[in-house]
């Protein structure tokens, strides 16, 4: 079971000619099986926090390892974490407008990720049963709802047993009764053993779920607590 750990990073984006940095001096370790909300105002730093930890993006400075292994993305046999061992869902939705639910998840599902002992076809259904979807295979993503087709990213996203499950703002413009069952879901994946960190804006949720809770403020890490609260922050050590 993999260990995250994030020691000093920063990613810089170019602002009008000058490098801001979106995360700063991230100092971060998520235990296996840790569930993780990450929260914050727009712009705090999250999208680009998750995306680091998916080996989506590369950061500037600062090392990253998954298991002990340290990310390194410009070299193959280290960019394994992602493929085998992080199912990532983004912010915007990544599904094919031409292709079948089916499709969709097939080029994922033939992903050379080792050996596995089920078939394609068995893993793409076994996952939209577990999303509450076991017919909409032969649909096209327009012909679902919008919480449908997140829970089909999401069945994609574990398709291939991925360890770690990063979700960013999964549940962004969905009503109360969708977010709830994604919240569900979600936590049962987490109880059969995966690590879940997920970005998201739904403050009650949150507040009900009582996980661990990191609260990103322009970038750097402002409260992180256990069985925390939406916007809970850490208390300031009294200077010595
Ligand atoms: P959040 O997910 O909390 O809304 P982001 O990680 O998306 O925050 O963004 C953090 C900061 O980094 C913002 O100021 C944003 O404008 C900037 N940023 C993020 N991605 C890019 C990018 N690809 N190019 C330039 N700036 C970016």
């Amino acid at each position: 079971m993999p260990r995250i750990q994030l020691e000093n990073i920063t990613k810089y984006y170019n602002h009008e000619k000058r490098l801001i940095p979106a995360v700063k001096d991230i100092n971060l370790v998520i235990e296996p099986r840790d569930f993780v909300f990450v929260t914050g105002s727009s712009g705090a730093g999250k999208s680009t926090l998750l995306q680091l930890i998916a080996s989506e993006i590369t950061p500037d400075e600062g090392k990253i390892y998954f298991d002990h292994i340290e990310y390194n993305a410009k070299r193959t046999f280290l960019r394994k974490p992602k493929k085998d061992g992080i199912g990532y869902v983004s912010q915007l939705s990544h599904l094919m407008r031409k292709r079948t639910i089916t499709e969709n998840l097939m080029m994922v599902a033939r992903m050379k990720t080792g050996f596995r002992k089920e078939r394609p076809h068995e893993r793409i259904e076994k996952a939209l049963k577990m999303v509450g979807l076991p017919d909409a295979g032969r649909f096209y993503p327009v012909e679902l709802s919008q919480g449908e087709c997140r829970r089909v990213e999401l069945a994609r996203a574990i398709l291939n047993r991925p360890s770690v499950l990063i979700l960013d703002e999964l549940t962004a413009n969905l009503d109360e009764d969708t977010i709830w069952d994604l919240f569900h879901l979600i936590s049962e994946i987490n109880r059969m053993g995966t690590t879940v960190i997920m970005a998201t804006h739904a403050k009650n949720f949150v507040n009900i779920m009582r996980k661990r809770v990191i609260t990103l403020v322009a970038g750097e890490i402002f409260g992180d607590v256990q069985k925390g609260r939406y916007g809970d922050v850490v208390k300031q050590q009294p200077p010595l």
